[in-house]
């Protein structure tokens, strides 16, 4: 789990496509220092003729790559057939957007692992909402659970998502699950995903989520959200004096 005086960083491809992209990857948050690696194997499209994850390879390949490098891996359990897999491959198991008012997934997760599940808001959930996603968890017998504010549906059509950061201190109020924000699903936009978290970081965040690639250009999914390899650098240098001037040092 996240330390508490510590800002966590996830970082990875928005879908695994390649073991050799996950190893290039894992080289890169390896001299950054950065301890998570995030992918997805099964992935959620909008679409049903979009890409949709390279299913159980993908989750062998980020097990693989993980452990080569010392990473852990934080990945989608998208159904409760393939959850043992995913529970067997991941160490933190995601529970993306659109599924947080999947009960059914939701209490066979808490019934079936004490890993820590990362429960993504739903686009149009409420934090009452969000916190009771998160009670069928719990109730079903895993409070390993850590929040992830990933934006939420609004008016404005610059941005795919209006990222909420009021949700970060609005919740710690009310729980006392670790809450992370995800800038990248949050905004859709390069140019808004280094001062997002920032941002995530001078409001008492405990982390975030951001989706890389070698050549977003070239990637099978969110290719237009993806940080380049220097943009997370610049991520880094730019997110290190502020985690430390907020007691909480990147992790
Ligand atoms: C993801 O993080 O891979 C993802 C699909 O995000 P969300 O569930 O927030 O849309
Ligand atoms: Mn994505």
């Amino acid at each position: 789990m996240f330390k508490q005086d510590a800002f966590t960083l996830i970082a990875g491809p928005c879908a695994v496509e390649s073991f050799e992209q996950l190893e290039t990857i894992a080289k890169l948050l390896n001299k950054l220092n950065i301890k998570h690696l995030r992918g997805g194997a099964f992935k959620p499209r909008t679409s049903p003729y979009d890409f949709q994850g390279h299913g159980l390879k993908a989750l062998k390949w980020l097990r693989e790559v993980a452990d080569r490098y010392q990473l852990k891996v934080v990945t989608e359990a998208l159904s409760t057939q393939t959850l043992p897999a995913v529970i067997e491959h991941a160490d933190i198991i995601q529970v993306g957007s659109r599924n947080m008012h999947n009960s059914a997934l939701l209490t066979a997760i808490g019934q079936a692992t004490q890993k820590p599940v990362l429960l993504k808001r739903g686009m149009s959930a409420t934090y009452r909402e969000w916190l009771l996603a998160a009670e069928y968890v719990a109730s079903a017998g895993n409070s390993n659970l850590i929040l992830c504010e990933r934006g939420i549906r609004s008016f404005e059509p610059s941005c795919r998502n209006t990222l909420d950061l009021a949700a970060v201190p609005a919740l710690q109020a009310e729980s006392d699950y670790p809450i992370i924000v995800d800038p990248s699903h949050g905004t859709g936009r390069p140019d808004l995903i280094i001062p997002m978290t920032r941002a995530a970081c001078a409001c008492g965040a405990q982390g975030a989520m951001i989706e890389i690639h070698p050549q977003p250009d070239q990637a099978l999914s969110d290719g237009h959200q993806a940080l380049t390899f220097p943009e997370l650098i610049d991520l880094v240098e730019q997110l290190d004096p502020l985690a430390k001037a907020c007691h909480r040092p990147l992790a």
